[in-house]
């Protein structure tokens, strides 16, 4: 049995006062512990900030990005090892945010991948496909080409220590989500495409959906078989918000 994961992306939002009333909020909810695993992931600048509010805490952290290059010159960008300084357990990489608007290709993304794995970070790979590809009938093919490199760099074995998450891009942020059965589609269909190269690794892995869910209809796409948790975005602002997510497995 996988354990439901309930991600949070804060994306580039927050401010001090405001995270701690959200974190605040987000613990006193979970106090009486929880069967979800919770995590969040806050721009670079709150790392500090939020590792010192949950520490000791059942949740976990992570960043939104990391370079794929090791630690030197390169003005703006943030380590892998810097992240686990911060007591990271996670790191989002390929988010469709940073593959259409900072141009990040498949192959760099699983670059930053092997970064993440190398200094003993959990990525959290995302994939998914643009409105125009699933109307052409191409969703399944992205989510492979995107999959793909990433074992081919790096192997199938790669995928056992890493979560995906399958977020459409056209659920992003517009409150169009997929249907329990769209999204239990591509995830049998991720789940399938690893399980051609290694069973183990596929019943394993953690597949999140990410697209407009909120606390209305988590509970019914986190109940599909393939679907194992949440990468949340918008809904993850929200203490109460949240918490009806992370409790919506029952
Ligand atoms: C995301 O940014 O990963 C996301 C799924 O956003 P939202 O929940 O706001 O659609």
């Amino acid at each position: 049995m996988r354990q439901i994961l309930v991600v949070g992306n804060w994306k580039m939002n927050g401010s001090i006062e405001s995270n701690q009333s959200l974190l605040e909020g987000i613990k006193q909810g979970l106090a009486n512990g929880s069967q979800t695993a919770v995590g969040v992931c806050p721009p670079y600048v709150y790392l500090q900030q939020v590792s010192e509010l949950l520490k000791g805490t059942n949740i976990a952290w992570g960043g939104e990005n990391l370079s794929e290059q090791n630690p030197g010159a390169f003005t703006g960008e943030v380590a892998a090892n810097m992240l686990v300084d911060f007591g990271c357990k996670y790191v989002i990489v390929g988010h469709s945010e940073r593959r259409s608007l900072y141009g990040e290709s498949d192959e760099l993304v699983a670059s930053k991948f092997a970064k993440a794995q190398e200094a003993g970070l959990i990525p959290i790979l995302c994939v998914g496909e643009l409105l125009e590809e699933r109307e052409a009938g191409n969703t399944e093919a992205v989510v492979k080409r995107q999959l793909d490199a990433v074992i081919n760099q790096l192997g199938v074995a790669s995928l056992a220590k890493s979560v995906v998450a399958y977020e459409p891009v056209w659920a992003i942020g517009t409150g169009k989500t997929a249907t329990p059965q769209q999204a239990q589609d591509v995830h049998a269909f991720i789940r399938g495409q690893i399980a051609e190269k290694d069973a183990g690794v596929a019943e394993k892995v953690q597949i999140l959906y990410g697209g407009s869910v909120k606390g209305n209809n988590a509970a019914e796409l986190f109940a599909m078989s393939d679907i194992d948790g949440g990468l949340i975005g918008g809904a993850s602002l929200n203490a109460n918000d949240f918490l009806t997510i992370c409790q919506a497995s029952g």
